[in-house]
């Protein structure tokens, strides 16, 4: 193998959590398949930093990134995959990851995995874990072509702690190709905090919340008591309690906490697609026999109305 390369997404100079969680677990994966790991970094950020986290190289693009552009971050990252000719990229599957890192599959004529949720090292090979059937199944899946393409759930992996070393940066030029779509506008999300998609624990409701006001009143102060990102189910989101970019699911967002507070949400396979994978779910309902219990791995059966208010006093009365 010739090499792990780690895409360690930034934003605004301060790298995500997810590239301390995939240059730790790359760290590990090169350990046992005996090659070595180096880190792309796009735009203005310490990149030697990473060095801390085992990457030995760190390639940079130089450029602005922070204005959200699927053409740039496709043309700087394959510049720095043509330098480091990593046998092994690995993404998150982040916004930017789900939109660029198949892009870059097609113009290398290689294969991913997206949405993986494992990865080990089997005969000298990586072998990565997904979802499929809406997470009712998984498959274990490796990839023949070069690069082997990975895009990795957030919060799959643990944090790597930096040890303090530093990497060599080396710097890549690139080329913006004629870009097949123009940003015109960038708007802010309805909802403000914590980002769902990386979220560590997520407070979530559903259709039962019966107005925005509860929602807002009910559910946010809980996710505020324990500095959770909020979710929503898409009967929350339809009915305009929670704007949509908050709904969890199918057709919502992927969530992937150590923490799910299912709040009044039946469960439906819909709903589950974007959060069983969740570390631990917790699920408040007052109909013993919802689905969500099925997956649950603490459940509550009472009404969210007297629970939750009771969970979120409790969870303030900590600090
Ligand atoms: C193509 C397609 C895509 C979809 N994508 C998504 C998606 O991305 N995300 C998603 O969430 N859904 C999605 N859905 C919709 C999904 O099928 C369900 O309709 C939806 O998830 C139901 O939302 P809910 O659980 O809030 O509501 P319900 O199913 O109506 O459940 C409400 C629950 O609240 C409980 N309850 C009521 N009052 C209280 C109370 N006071 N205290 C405690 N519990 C109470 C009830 O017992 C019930 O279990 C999709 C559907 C389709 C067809």
């Amino acid at each position: 193998m010739s090499g792990i390369l780690v895409f360690a997404e930034q934003s605004g100079g301060t790298f995500k959590a997810t590239a301390a969680e995939l240059l730790g677990t790359a760290t590990d994966l090169a350990a046992a398949l005996g090659t070595t790991v180096s880190a792309a970094v796009l735009g203005d950020a310490p990149a030697a930093d990473l060095g801390g986290f085992g990457a030995s190289k760190v390639y940079q693009a130089s450029g602005d990134f922070n204005d959200y552009n699927t053409g740039a971050i496709t043309d700087a990252l394959a510049a720095i995959i043509r330098e480091a000719k990593p046998d092994v990229v690995l993404a998150p599957a982040s916004y930017a990851g789900r939109d660029a890192i198949p892009r870059i599959a097609a113009r290398f004529d290689t294969a991913m995995a997206s949405d993986c949720t494992g990865l080990r090292a089997d005969g000298g090979k990586l072998v990565a874990r997904r979802p499929m059937y809406a997470g009712r199944a998984y498959a274990d899946v490796t990839i023949d072509s070069s690069p082997a393409i990975f895009a990795v759930r957030p919060n799959t992996f643990p944090r790597a702690e930096s040890n303090g070393s530093t990497a060599e940066v080396v710097a890549v030029s690139w080329e913006a190709s004629t870009p097949t779509v123009t940003v015109v506008e960038t708007l802010a999300p309805d909802s403000t905090g914590i980002d769902l998609g990386s979220a560590g624990r997520v407070v979530a409701g559903g259709r039962s919340l019966k107005s925005k006001e509860s929602f807002d009143s009910v559910i946010r102060p809980l996710g505020a008591a324990i500095a959770a990102g909020v979710g929503a189910s898409r009967a929350a989101t339809d009915a305009g309690y929670a704007p949509h970019n908050e709904q969890v699911g199918q057709t919502g967002q992927t969530v992937n906490p150590s923490l799910y507070i299912a709040c009044g949400i039946s469960g439906a396979i819909q709903h589950l697609a974007g959060m069983r994978t969740s570390k631990v779910i917790v699920a408040i309902n007052k109909d013993p026999d919802a689905p969500i219990f099925q997956h649950a791995t603490y459940g509550i059966v009472a009404d969210l109305f007297d629970v939750v208010p009771e969970l979120t006093a409790a969870f303030e009365a900590l600090d």
